[in-house]
């Protein structure tokens, strides 16, 4: 097996979704966001607690991934960054795309030490783009943001949905990403929760496709080319030997293994994608959750994976998305069915491995 890194004593990143509000209407809404905030949403004083509480993972500190909804329809966000920055911790936000994000929120953003934004494109066109987003106008808007950025000088991503609706659309929008400046365009493979079961998943064989696409485009001339969920996309730079390539990919980080989730009520899960609730941030403390909770340590756990995933030679750098093998068998610890490798049929790096054993053959 290829060796990958285990984040048992604090994730590498922490995302935490202050708001569902959100005045966009995205068919694919992981968070089945609404207008108004759920009554139930965390309070400022119970988001600075678990900020402290974070902090206390010590260092390297996690890096903190503000999410909704919508982070700019959170009236406190400002204050939320501040005390995140004084207690050490690295942040990022997702804001939406609407009347709200504007020159003036992005300015803010980088003056309160927002280390980047993330910005979705689903779509090359409006047509195509705002017909996901539920909203007309967004894609215009999330350009003009990404321009924004880009001159404000706040580094940006762009989050890009991969389902049967979008996969046609995929190199276009690469070309629109990479027109803006993206410093990232990482594409999320569809997870049948929230609003996502109205669309529809790609094929393995598909995936693979598109992995072989991706690992083609031209390194170091456009946006670093991330994934979420579906890490498999490491197997297939590792078979490719693109070897730096990989690394920058974040090896071994998956749903629960450098990943940790909290709810805009405060529920702590592996992922946003994952519903296995392991704690409540109101009652438990997110670090003592992260470290000791059976659920977070058997996801650490890669020798626990059932099928392919628990045979592969991969298992270590990838393991599988986590969370769609518990949307697809509920089992957490299943295959991840959106990869099409069948473990030991190769890969340019298993036999360099085998090959550097130095087993004797037999003559
Ligand atoms: S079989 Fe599982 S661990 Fe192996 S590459 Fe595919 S998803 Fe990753």
């Amino acid at each position: 097996m290829i060796p990958g890194p285990v984040f048992a004593s604090a994730p590498q990143r922490v995302y935490w979704e202050i708001t569902r509000a959100c005045d966009l209407a995205c068919r694919h809404c992981r968070a089945e966001a609404a207008p108004d905030p759920d009554r139930d949403e965390l309070s400022t004083a119970e988001g600075l607690a678990l900020l402290e509480r974070l902090a206390r993972f010590g260092q390297p500190a996690p890096h903190l991934v503000l999410t909704g909804g919508d982070a700019l329809k959170r009236p406190d966000l400002f204050l939320l960054i501040e005390r995140a920055r004084a207690l050490g911790l690295s942040v990022s936000v997702a804001p939406s795309a609407t009347p709200l994000l504007t020159a003036e929120a992005i300015r803010g953003l980088r003056a309160a030490g927002v280390e980047a934004i993330s910005l979705s494109l689903d779509g090359a066109s409006a047509a195509s783009h705002d017909a996901l987003r539920g909203v007309p106008g967004c894609f215009e808007r999330t350009l003009e943001a990404a321009r924004t950025a880009r001159a404000e000088g706040l580094p940006f991503q762009v989050n890009t949905l991969v389902s049967r609706e979008t996969l046609g659309d995929l190199p276009a929008i690469y070309d629109v990403v990479r027109g803006l400046g993206a410093q990232r365009w990482s594409l999320f493979f569809l997870i049948s929760v929230g609003r996502g079961t109205v669309l529809a998943p790609i094929s393995a064989r598909e995936c693979e496709d598109l992995f072989s696409w991706l690992a083609g485009l031209p390194a170091g001339d456009g946006p670093v080319v991330t994934t979420t969920e579906a890490p498999h996309f490491r197997r297939v730079l590792l078979q490719k030997r693109k070897g730096s390539t990989a690394g920058r990919h974040a090896a071994g980080i998956r749903d629960g293994n450098g990943i940790m989730f909290i709810s805009h009520t405060g529920e702590i899960t592996p992922s946003g994608f994952f519903p296995l609730p392991t704690g409540r941030v109101r009652r438990d403390d997110p670090v003592t959750v992260y470290r000791e909770s059976p659920v977070f340590r058997a996801l650490r756990r890669v020798d626990l994976f059932g099928g392919r995933c628990g045979r592969c030679e991969f298992r270590g750098v990838c393991g599988g998305s986590r969370a769609r093998a518990y949307a697809a068998s509920g089992d957490p610890l299943g295959e991840d069915p959106l990869c099409a490798y069948e473990p030991g049929t190769g890969g340019p790096d298993r036999a360099r491995e085998v090959a550097e054993a130095g087993l004797p053959r037999r003559q």
